[in-house]
């Protein structure tokens, strides 16, 4: 693929390191913190954010997939990894020979990884998943059936930790209560089984930072890590690009396609090499702004492949001038978490978009 050649990304690393010490802040001393970075680390690059993190001191990462964890100890990161969707058939001996710790969600997980040990004398570690109500990955709280089946299978596994997922800790306190509750039931249940203590975690950023019983024993922190979630954060990925045209338009000519806007007085325009192609969502039609020489103006008409158009207001602006799509320049803040709204998603999405695309460079 090539990448858009006059729109990138730029990665701070400094922000990246203060994000750490905020969220370490946030959920105590002591409390260990899994670096979440499935997606190619929320599109800000998988390897080298994790490089820089294992030298901050983290004390593990999260992958969605066997083959990140794969990648990441080809890279050299040495912490544990845990893989949050588990396994699939197949991927057994990926997951060993790199010694990666899965959450597992089912009886027959349990008895791939029991065939693959094998006659190991050292089990690798893995956690079980528990479903207390997302509805997606893993056992189901209240089904002790299939909870007492998976533990007569464990034979000599280890089993060292387990897990859950909170669905709503952004909203509803009675719904996460409720989940916390279930999983406090079962990890003693399982504790008392297994006649010994499990790491147990439950928290992404929206819970750690808004429910300090969501705590546990580890917290996964994805997006607060990237900068969002809690305002002592800074934004780690900035997108920049370049004025590429600058004219003037009568009052009346139309904007982009569908005709969507129409001046209403003789305006300049400028045009900005970014659009749905880089991840800029075509949904941010005729809401998004932008960032030029430290001042917001804002998109009119559609977003389209490679480009959007931007009413330049009285603002000089020449040819080449730089413009801030996202993130932080100086005084000038756009959060993703900002044009993500406009856009009528969350950060998550934009970011990955953006950062999966475009060029990035890192300091
Ligand atoms: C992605 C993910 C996280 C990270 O969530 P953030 O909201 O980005 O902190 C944590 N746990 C699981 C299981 C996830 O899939």
């Amino acid at each position: 693929m090539m990448n858009n050649p006059y729109t990138y990304a730029k990665i701070s690393l400094k922000n990246l390191k203060h994000n750490l010490g905020v969220i370490r802040k946030a959920v105590g001393r002591g409390i260990p913190v899994m670096a979440v970075v499935k997606s190619d680390a929320y599109g800000h690059g998988m390897v080298p954010v994790s490089t820089a993190l294992e030298q901050y001191g983290i004390d593990g990462f999260g992958v969605a997939f066997v083959e990140e964890g794969a990648i990441l100890r080809q890279a050299g990161i040495t912490a544990p990894i845990y893989v949050l969707s588990g396994f699939q058939r197949g991927e057994e001996a990926l997951l060993l020979a790199n010694n990666l710790t899965p959450l597992v969600y089912s009886v027959q997980q349990i008895d791939l990884f029991n065939k693959a040990v094998g006659g190991r004398h050292l089990a690798p570690a893995l956690h079980l998943k528990i479903d207390t109500g997302m509805g997606r990955l893993g056992f189901v709280y209240d089904d002790r059936d299939t909870l007492a089946r998976a533990l007569r299978r464990i034979k000599k596994l280890n089993i060292t930790g387990i897990a859950t997922h909170l669905s709503d800790p952004g909203g509803s306190r009675s719904y996460t209560a409720a989940q916390i509750r279930r999983f406090w039931e079962v990890r003693k249940y399982l504790e008392s089984a297994l006649s010994k203590q499990l790491v147990a975690h439950a928290a992404n950023t929206d819970s750690f930072f808004h429910y300090p019983g969501a705590v546990f024993d580890m917290v996964r922190s994805g997006i607060s890590l990237y900068g969002y979630g809690h305002k002592d954060l800074k934004p780690v990925l900035s997108v920049f690009s370049r004025l590429i045209s600058v004219k003037t338009l009568k009052k009346g000519h139309c904007i982009s396609y569908g005709r969507t806007y129409r001046l209403n007085r003789d305006t300049t325009v400028g045009v900005i090499p970014v659009g749905y192609a880089d991840g800029y969502l075509r949904s941010l039609s005729n809401k998004a702004f932008v960032g030029i020489n430290g001042k917001k103006v804002y998109s009119r008409g559609r977003v389209t492949m490679n480009h959007i158009m931007i009413d330049l207001q009285n603002i000089p602006a020449r040819i080449g001038d730089p413009v801030l799509i996202m993130g932080q320049d100086g005084s000038l803040r756009i959060g993703a978490d900002t044009i993500a709204s406009l856009g009528s998603t969350i950060s998550y999405e934009l970011l990955c978009g953006m950062g999966a695309s475009l060029k990035r460079s890192y300091e």
